[in-house]
């Protein structure tokens, strides 16, 4: 038998103020969902432990405040993140629009500030639009532009592909961390 290993890993979500970064976290690690409105100050973060193949992982997503209010203190919310998660809304209004575009703001951001770790994207609230008339082309060409690791479509209020979303990345980075420890 094999001996366990304990993992941490530090996963920062970020994105547009409202896309639905602390209820998708809410969602997979509590199961539950808030119609409420209720803005992150600077930063908040929750544990979640899982066991893979015998080993323990703990990991701590950090929702990170997305207005420009807390522009100067984000950096420190993101040090020494192992993952992080980009969350747009899927919503078709200005505001879903422009939540879009700011992928690469964040994407840059995080690239500034934790160098190359891996990033998935979150395309958000799902249960608003109909799946059929999703330009999922549009959103795989910016995931190979951006060498992200993948994208989900998530629903935290349905909650409807978010135990998908968080498990794969949850094991991506567990089978990314074994294969080096066990290598050395
Ligand atoms: P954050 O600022 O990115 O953390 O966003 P919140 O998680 O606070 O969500 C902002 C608003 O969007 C809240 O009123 C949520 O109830 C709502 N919301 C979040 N996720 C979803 C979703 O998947 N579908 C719908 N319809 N609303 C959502």
């Amino acid at each position: 038998m094999r001996t366990s290993h304990d993992f941490l890993f530090k996963v920062s979500v970020i994105g547009d103020g409202r896309v639905g970064k602390t209820s998708l976290i809410k969602r997979f690690t509590k199961g539950n969902f808030d119609t409420n409105y209720a803005i992150t100050i600077g930063a908040q973060f929750s544990e979640y432990k899982q066991v893979i193949e015998g080993d323990k992982i703990t990991l701590f997503f950090w929702d990170i405040a997305g207005q420009d209010c807390f522009h100067f203190v984000r950096p420190s919310f993101y040090v020494k993140s192992h993952a992080a998660i980009i969350v747009y809304s899927l919503e078709t209004n200005k505001f879903g629009k422009q939540s879009y575009r700011n992928i690469l703001n964040w994407y840059r951001e995080i690239k500034q500030f934790c160098g190359d770790i891996p990033i998935v994207l979150f395309a958000n609230k799902a249960d608003l639009i109909k799946e059929k008339n999703l330009n999922k082309a549009k959103i795989q060409s910016l995931i190979d532009n951006l060498d992200l690791w993948n994208y989900y479509i998530t629903s935290a209020k349905s909650g409807k592909g978010v135990p998908h979303a968080f498990n794969s990345l949850i094991e991506n980075l567990y089978h990314q961390y074994i294969s080096i420890t066990t290598n050395h």
